[in-house]
């Protein structure tokens, strides 16, 4: 199985990226964040649970994301392999994604990490907004406490994958098309 971490911090560019890697890879996409949107949408317990945190650019509690992986594993057994977007976003997250794909007799192929700095990334995520509809892409100061989230949390996940000589950096800064040769030349060296 094929199965990547496409990682970085908000606005890197990870779920256009996805899409043109699934397709290209014959991989399931499994995007938390839009787990999570898909369960706000639907006014469930865990979406209204969820929206507490995401509404304020923290962190969903790792219980509940966790919760939701395992399940999405199961239903899709004849995978050829998943792109995990969004998703180990901490140390606690990975550990436990290890375990799970190790139960299935598999593992993490790759961590590639798009690179993009810190200015670029709340332009990006500020024109999104006005399509999206996402609160936490309208306001600055919830940005900026995403983006800063993701230094203190999840950006230690990086160590994780690179003590299993797993971590791939990608500049992420140019046109999708040239992002998208800079992932597949790295991937198909995997
Ligand atoms: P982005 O990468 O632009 O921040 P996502 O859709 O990946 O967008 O995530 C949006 C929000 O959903 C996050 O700010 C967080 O609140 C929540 N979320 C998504 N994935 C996770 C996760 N794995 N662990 C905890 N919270 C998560």
């Amino acid at each position: 199985m094929l199965n990547l971490i496409l990682f970085g911090p908000p606005g890197a560019g990870k779920g256009t990226q996805s899409e043109r890697l699934i397709d290209k890879y014959q991989l399931v996409h499994l995007s938390t964040g839009d787990i999570l949107r898909g369960e706000i949408k639907a006014q469930t317990p865990l979406g209204i649970e969820a929206k507490k945190y995401i509404d304020k650019g923290e962190l969903v509690p790792d219980k509940v994301v966790i919760g939701m992986i395992g399940e999405k594993l199961d239903h899709n057994k004849m995978a050829k392999g998943f792109i995990f977007d969004g998703f180990p976003r901490t140390t606690t997250q990975a550990k436990v994604l290890d375990l799970l794909l190790a139960e299935r007799q598999t593992s993490i192929s790759a961590l590639v990490a798009l690179e993009v700095e810190h200015e670029e990334l709340i332009k990006r995520i500020l024109h999104r907004a006005k399509s999206s509809g996402r609160t936490d892409d309208a306001d600055r100061n919830i940005i900026e406490n995403r983006i800063k989230v993701y230094h203190n949390e999840t950006s230690p996940v990086i160590a994780h994958y690179s003590r299993q000589n797993k971590f791939i950096a990608v500049h992420g800064l140019g046109t999708i098309d040239e992002i998208f040769e800079r992932l597949t030349a790295a991937i198909d060296r995997l």
